[in-house]
C-alpha cells in the first residue's frame, strides 16, 4: 500500500482537518502521527492508480492552501527583509495595496483571480514534481526552499505595492499643500460656478453668473496656450488662487477627467457642491446631446 506523509510546523490541525474534509468520500485511510517532533499526517493509497489519484489531488490543495492561508504571510516576510526601512504603519499601508492586489477586489476581480490561479498552478507543478520522487513532504518546509519561482511573484506585487502607496503618499501631501493654500488665503469671491463650455474650456463665473476676470488668471491662461499647462491644471490653479467658499461644478458627471474631479473634492471638501439639474446644465446637456444626434 502506498503512502504519502504530510507535515507542516504551525497549524498542523487545520491543515489535516482540510485534507481529511477534501478525502473523506474517498478510499483513502488516514492517521497522524509524529516524527522527530513534527506532526503527520498519513494518507494511504490502495492502488498504485489511487496513488496517482492521490498526488494529483493533494498537490492541488495544498497549492490552494498555501495561496489563500499563507501568501499574506509570505508577503509580509518580503516586506520586512526587503523593505525594513519603512515603520509599522506604512509597512501595514503596503500589504493593504499587496492584498488588494491579489484577492477578489472591486476593481481587479477577473484579473486578480487569473494571477492568483497562475501561482496556484505555479505551486501544483512544484508540488507535482516533488511527489514524483518523495513522498513525505514538510509543507511550510517545502514552501520556504522549492517555490523560487512564486516567490519572485510574491517579489514583484509587494514592488507594486511600495510603488502604490509612495504615489498615494506623495498625492496626499499634494493635497494637504493645496488645502493649506486655500486654507490660508483669503476668499477674492463667494462662490464660483464651475462651466465647461464645448469645446472643453472651464468658465468661471460668480453668483450673479458674470464671468470672473482675474488678471491672474488670465496670466495662467497665456500658459495654456503656450502649451505649458493644459486646461485641467489651469481650473486647479484658478480655484487655489480664488479659494472661493463655494465651488459649484456643474454637469459634474461631465467631466472627463475623473482624477481632476477627485482633487477638487479633496481640496475644498464641503465647499464642494455637484450640480446636475440647473437651467445651465440643463441646457448643456440638452445642447450637447443635439450635438451628438
Ligand atoms: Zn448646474
Amino acid at each position: 500500500m502506498e503512502c504519502i506523509k504530510i507535515g507542516m510546523t504551525e497549524r498542523a490541525d487545520e491543515l489535516f482537518e482540510l485534507v481529511a474534509r477534501t478525502l473523506s468520500h474517498s478510499c483513502y485511510q488516514q492517521t497522524i502521527s509524529e516524527q522527530n517532533g513534527v506532526r503527520m499526517l498519513c494518507i494511504k493509497a490502495p492502488s498504485i492508480t489511487d496513488y496517482a489519484i492521490l498526488k494529483s489531488a493533494l498537490s492541488d490543495l495544498l497549492a490552494k492552501y498555501l495561496v489563500m492561508r499563507y501568501e499574506n504571510k509570505f508577503m509580509l516576510r518580503i516586506l520586512r527583509a526587503k523593505y525594513f526601512y519603512f515603520n509599522a504603519t506604512e509597512k501595514q499601508e503596503i500589504i493593504k495595496h499587496a492584498i488588494k492586489n491579489t484577492r477578489l477586489s472591486e476593481q481587479h476581480t477577473i484579473i486578480n483571480r487569473f494571477w492568483a490561479v497562475e501561482r496556484e498552478q505555479m505551486i501544483k507543478q512544484k508540488l507535482t514534481e516533488y511527489f514524483d520522487n518523495a513522498s513525505d513532504i514538510i509543507l511550510d518546509g517545502f514552501a520556504n526552499f522549492r517555490l523560487k519561482e512564486y516567490f519572485n511573484e510574491l517579489e514583484e506585487i509587494i514592488e507594486k505595492a511600495v510603488d502604490d502607496y509612495l504615489m498615494e503618499k506623495e498625492y496626499a501631501e499634494f493635497i494637504y499643500l493645496l488645502k493649506y493654500f486655500v486654507d490660508v488665503q483669503e476668499s477674492k469671491c463667494d462662490h464660483v460656478h464651475v462651466l465647461k463650455d464645448f469645446e472643453g474650456k472651464y468658465m468661471l463665473s460668480n453668483e450673479h453668473f458674470e464671468e470672473i476676470d482675474e488678471g491672474s488668471i488670465d496670466d495662467y491662461r497665456d500658459e495654456v496656450v503656450e502649451g505649458l499647462i493644459n486646461e485641467d491644471d489651469l481650473l486647479i490653479s484658478a480655484l487655489i488662487f480664488l479659494a472661493p467658499k463655494k465651488v459649484i461644478l456643474h454637469n459634474a458627471t461631465e467631466f472627463k477627467n475623473k482624477e481632476l474631479l477627485k482633487t477638487i473634492c479633496n481640496v475644498f471638501g464641503s465647499r464642494v457642491e455637484l450640480c446636475e439639474q440647473c437651467d445651465y446644465c440643463f441646457h448643456t446637456n440638452n445642447c450637447q446631446q443635439l450635438q451628438i444626434d
